[in-house]
């Protein structure tokens, strides 16, 4: 069977927590895309930051070796006169390796690859043959070059810069060549930087066999390490970005360039994490300053509730008090000020005066004799208990018509019923305004004469019995009544024994001939 459920929940409770629901999913929602678009901007930032810092890195050490390189031609160029004059060469190593700074140390070597001159002298090198990779491919080749990053005579990690000198005469007479130590002090190592990362950013440089060159830890240069950048993207442009994730190590955001001269990476990189760490802060600041509009808004929502709900809940709580006495200027008095609530209020108006027109009937089909309209003894204990509460003293008339019996007998039980009616308007007539007339039942009648006195009672019964007496009916002829009269008065007797009283004054009427009026006695 289906149970009907009470409701445990109100309209207010409702909107108020539609409103904090609406609310709180507004703000996760705002964080969220917050969070999306800030992570997306931080990632993009840093990975173009680093791609642009890869560039300048790669565009200077560009730039310094075509200057290392175009010393080396100007040497090369003063060198095609002098070549065999020891102290020229030794000057002209001195003053490249002294005045510019760029070369850790330069040397000459002839065509057979003889060490003619070096600085500084300390290298011990001279008169000796080079028969390292670099210089052989510098003799054979005869142009300016870079080498490979490579372990010297003197066990150095370098790079050999050279230009090939010639004679005025179009001879070739050897070459002139610098070196850049890349794990000690060089003047590239300056130019890269020893910048100290806190977040776990670095920068790497690397050649084509991805030997590190450079990086903060000294330890990784001139080792070869497993590649930064796919290759893929490294062929498609000359600088970029990527980022990198790789199992087992922290995800990194890389921006990369190519140095042209060299052929040498250099990669920057930053990892992820560090890169979203401001996120979070970022979020409670968001966090921060939503809260407190939230709250208004929230108390805002709160009062709206309020109002929306209190003509409803209002109106809901008249509802079940519509038998009420005075509920309709109750709902009256509801400001109901939108339309639902107006048009529920029009309806419970409308239901209240049909429910109370609907109890009045009854009330007066209840308390009302159907044959002659007068109040029935129900209609009368409802006036008595008035009399009672305000302590109305009163008179009673206790009628009954005599002989009725013999009309019902005679002409039938319509006629009867006829003269019935007919004596109950003549005894409404007969009545005051403020007086009760009551059917007792049968032929008998009761008229209560509020403030009367005994005088005044019987006068007016007396008044009464004369003008049925008078009544001329068609057939019947005459017809005559009885009464009993007595007085209530408050604290004197009971209404019962008041009520008593008449009636046995009635029965001293009918002893008397009938036709007649009768006081109480004792009163
Ligand atoms: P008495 O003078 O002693 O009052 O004589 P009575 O004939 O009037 O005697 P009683 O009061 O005992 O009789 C009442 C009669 O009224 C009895 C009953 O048949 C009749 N009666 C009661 N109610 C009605 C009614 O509603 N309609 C009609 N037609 N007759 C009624
Ligand atoms: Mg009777
Ligand atoms: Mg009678």
């Amino acid at each position: 069977m289906l149970r009907l459920l009470r409701p445990k929940t109100d309209l207010r409770t409702l909107i108020t927590l539609l409103a904090v629901a609406s609310i709180v999913i507004t703000l996760a929602n705002s964080l969220y895309a917050t969070w999306r678009v800030q992570r997306d901007l931080l990632i993009n930032n840093t990975l173009e930051s680093n791609r642009v810092y890869a560039t300048k890195l790669a565009a200077t050490t560009e730039i310094f070796f075509q200057l290392a390189q175009s010393q080396l031609a100007y040497s090369a160029k003063m060198l095609s006169d002098g070549f065999d004059n020891d102290s020229v060469l030794q000057g002209e190593v001195d003053r490249l390796r002294e005045q510019t700074a760029s070369f850790n140390s330069v040397v000459i070597v002839d065509v057979q690859g003889r060490v003619r001159s070096i600085s500084p002298e300390s290298l011990m090198l001279e008169g000796m043959r080079l028969t390292s990779a670099t210089s052989h491919q510098a003799l054979k080749e005869r142009k300016p070059l870079i080498s490979q990053p490579a372990i010297s005579a003197a066990n150095n990690l370098m790079v050999f810069v050279s230009s090939p000198v010639w004679a005025k005469d179009g001879n070739y007479l050897g070459f002139i060549g610098g070196t850049l130590y890349l794990k000690k002090k060089s003047i590239l190592n300056a130019l890269l930087g020893e910048q100290f990362y806190r977040d776990g950013s670095s920068l790497y440089v690397v050649d084509k066999q991805n030997q590190v060159l450079y990086h903060q830890n000294a330890q990784l240069i001139g080792k070869k390490i497993a590649p930064l950048i796919s290759n893929e993207d490294k062929q498609l442009h000359s600088s970029g970005y990527q980022q990198i994730s790789r199992e087992g190590r922290e995800p990194m955001l890389a921006g990369y360039a190519v140095v042209p001269a060299s052929d040498w990476m250099v990669v920057a990189l930053k990892p992820t994490q560090a890169t979203l760490n401001p996120l979070t802060s970022l979020l409670f600041q968001v966090l921060k300053h939503s809260v407190p509009f939230a709250l208004l808004t929230l108390i805002a929502a709160w009062i709206l509730a309020r109002l929306i709900a209190l003509p409803l809940w209002q109106l809901a709580r008249k509802a079940s008090q519509m038998d009420k006495q005075g509920v309709s200027k109750e709902i009256s008095n509801i400001r109901s000020w939108y339309f639902e609530a107006g048009q529920i209020k029009r309806a419970l108006l409308a239901g209240i005066g049909l429910l109370q027109d609907k109890i009045g009937r009854l009330k007066f089909e209840v308390q009302t004799d159907p044959l002659t309209q007068l109040l029935n003894r129900r209609g009368l204990s409802a006036v008595l208990e008035y009399f009672l509460t305000t302590r109305q003293p009163f008179a009673i008339l206790a009628l009954d018509i005599d002989h009725f019996k013999r009309v019902n007998d005679t002409f039938g039980h319509d006629v009867g019923d006829a003269v019935i009616i007919r004596v109950a308007r003549e005894l409404e007539q007969s009545s005051r305004q403020s007086d009760v007339v009551c059917r007792n039942g049968g032929e008998e009648f009761l008229m209560i004469l509020p403030g009367a006195d005994q005088d005044m009672a019987l006068m007016i019964a007396e008044r009464v019995r004369q003008r049925i007496h008078k009544l001329e009916i068609e057939q019947l002829g005459i017809l005559s009544v009885s009464i009993g009269v007595s007085l209530w008065r408050p604290d004197h007797q009971s209404m019962e024994e008041v009520f008593k009283a008449a009636d046995d004054a009635l029965y001293q009427a009918k002893k008397a001939g009938r036709n007649c009026v009768m006081r109480a006695a004792e009163q």
